[in-house]
């Protein structure tokens, strides 16, 4: 076992800095608690003892109060300190899980393609979770569980010297044996939880595809899958039961025959008038004691070993800088124009290293004006969008906003100033309301309806039940793609970004939603530098320049007038041309 102690320290002094106050009182409460817990078999000797020698009434009462208000104080400690190690544990992972969160929003998208959503949700959470009991018990629990049994071992050696061994060496026994088992049984474990991930793995994609499974008649084979997926997991379920039971058996097995030994020894003892019938109960009581302690050691060689694999990752992931960052970024000057002038110098990118998408891209679009941009599905039109981002960088050459490379601009104000709707749209499940704002409540209600009849939306919101309250459902069930990209324009228009991208959903829409989205185009982008990637002919006619694109290199860019008007140029084809066919 391989622990990464300085990793761990690390986190520890990170995320408990603010909690040591709490720190420190939950280790006093254990403490405390050890303490009388060892204590608490000696009161109920010298109550046998005493009662043995017809002792006065009053003292055993007395004895026995004792005993009930040590018992009480022990479970009021017990109950603060789980209450105090719960809030500390979780007040410190959250936090851990809060940075990390934040620290995967910030990573290149070339990350987030490579990493599935369940495997992310693995490492932020699960990851996480793992190390929630590390974080507070394992050190405090560790010291406490060697202070208990050295404690029990001291008081048992000074009742008889030979007794404290025998105990010392059965608990040493028994912690390496239970240790070995577990080390054996990790395997069948491991697999058992792989199986576990995979199932649901496999169920939550089957449920979000469920329109398709359903509409393509794949429900026979998702059940023949899943049976499949079941059938294969249950003899590592069976197997990791299995694990579970042995640990449990030897656990008792152990213990059986320590008791068996304390008994035996202390009625060797006690017949040869050696030590009381009380010492007798004690020895007992203090080698049943060792039982919590000893399973809790165990369980923490497993803890700890789930939680180092958990550290390293934690570690890995915190490592991972993203390419993309506001190293060359100076601050902002004051001067920006609204609609900046936007420029492709040589741009050549690639998602990955040997299959490039844009060759040699380079283009000039003045600010204000609006680019209309074509090609075929897969020519690299979203690509560009991308770009100017800065969600992906170009492998060569640059792109200039307002004369000044991209680079230049700190990330936010570059999100701030550069606006994109995406093909598919993305809806949460919220309001209306917080779905136009992104949550920032800041807005008022004056400027959301503003924004929204600015694009002549007014209408359609009268039509919700709910107004802006309208509740949407995640991943934008119960919405058209039409109302969809109505609504990201309404984000746009409350961002009011100096250029305005829009990558127009490539599936039809009705007629009536297309004049609304018309409408609000035109409204977006007045006093704004546009580009517009359309799959519709009827789109780029408000254009002032047009780009074609052909396996990701520059086919044509002019005027769209210009173009329009020279019949040597591929736009005046594709004007002529039958456009479903060059498009869609
Ligand atoms: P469409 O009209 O279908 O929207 P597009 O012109 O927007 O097409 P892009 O999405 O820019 O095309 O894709 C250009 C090329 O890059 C395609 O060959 C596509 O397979 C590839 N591509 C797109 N996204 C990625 C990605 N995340 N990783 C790797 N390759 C990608
Ligand atoms: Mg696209």
């Amino acid at each position: 076992m391989n622990i990464p102690l300085g990793d761990y320290l690390k986190l520890l002094r990170g995320y408990l800095r603010n909690e040591r106050g709490r720190v420190a009182l939950l280790a006093l409460l254990i403490i405390l608690g050890i303490f009388f817990e060892i204590a608490n078999p000696q009161l109920v000797r010298l109550f046998i003892d005493e009662a043995q020698a017809d002792a006065d009434y009053a003292r055993l009462v007395g004895l026995a109060a004792t005993f009930v208000g040590l018992a009480m104080v022990r479970q009021i400690m017990a109950v603060g300190a789980a209450v105090l190690g719960e809030s500390v544990g979780w007040t410190a992972t959250n936090a851990l899980r809060g940075d990390l969160a934040a620290h995967v929003l910030g990573l290149d998208m070339a990350f987030h393609n490579s990493t599935s959503p369940g495997a992310l949700n693995e490492r932020i959470d699960g990851d996480v979770t793992n190390l929630a009991t590390f974080f507070t018990q394992m050190v405090i629990k560790v010291i406490g569980n060697g202070l208990l049994m050295i404690g029990v071992l001291i008081a048992v050696a000074r009742v008889d010297a030979r007794v404290g061994l025998a105990i010392g060496a059965f608990a040493l026994i028994t912690i390496a044996v239970l240790v070995r088992v577990r080390t054996w049984g990790i395997p069948y474990q491991v697999a058992n939880r792989a199986r576990s991930a995979e199932f649901a793995g496999f169920i939550g994609e089957r449920l979000s595809g469920t329109e398709d499974i359903r509409a393509l008649g794949a429900v026979n084979h998702t059940m023949w899958q899943l049976d499949t997926l079941l059938r294969a997991w249950y003899p590592h379920n069976w197997r990791s039961g299995m694990v579970w039971l042995v640990t449990f058996f030897v656990t008792v097995l152990m213990f059986a025959v320590g008791i068996t030994v304390a008994l035996w020894v202390g009625s060797s003892l006690w017949q040869a008038g050696l030590i009381s019938i009380g010492t007798v109960y004690l020895i007992f009581s203090y080698t049943e004691m060792l039982r919590r302690p000893v399973n809790e050691i165990r369980q923490q060689v497993e803890d700890l070993q789930r939680a180092s694999a958990s550290i390293t990752r934690v570690r890995d992931l915190f490592a991972l800088k993203p390419a993309i960052n506001d190293d060359q970024a100076r601050p902002p000057g004051p001067s920006v124009p609204s609609a900046p002038t936007v420029a492709f110098c040589n741009v050549t990118f690639a998602y990955e290293d040997d299959a490039p998408v844009l060759h040699d891209v380079s283009f000039e679009l003045p600010g204000g004006a609006t680019l209309g941009l074509l090609g075929r599905t897969g020519s690299g039109k979203t690509t560009v969008a991308r770009l100017l981002t800065r969600l992906y960088e170009p492998k060569l050459g640059d792109i200039l906003l307002a004369g000044d490379s991209m680079r230049h601009l700190p990330l936010t104000v570059l999100r701030q100033r550069v606006g994109l709707v995406t093909q598919d749209v993305q809806l949460f499940n919220a309001s209306v309301r917080e779905n136009v704002t992104l949550f920032d409540d800041r807005i008022s209600d004056d400027a959301i309806m503003g924004g929204l009849s600015g694009l002549e939306l007014g209408e359609w919101l009268t039509r919700l039940p709910d107004g802006l309250e309208t509740r949407l459902k995640s991943g934008g069930a119960g919405i058209s793609a039409g109302e969809a990209q109505l609504l990201a324009f309404a984000r746009m228009f409350l961002r009011a970004p100096g250029l305005v991208i829009l990558d127009e959903a490539s599936s039809r829409l009705d007629p009536a939603t297309e004049r609304l989205l018309d409408v609000a185009t035109a409204r977006l982008l007045q006093n704004r530098t546009g580009i517009i990637i359309a799959h519709r002919l009827a789109t780029v006619q408000r254009c002032d320049y047009i780009l074609i694109l052909d396996h990701g290199r520059v086919l044509e860019f002019g005027r769209r007038l210009d173009l329009a008007l020279n019949p040597a140029s591929n736009f005046y084809s594709l004007l002529r041309a039958d456009l479903h066919e060059v498009l869609a």
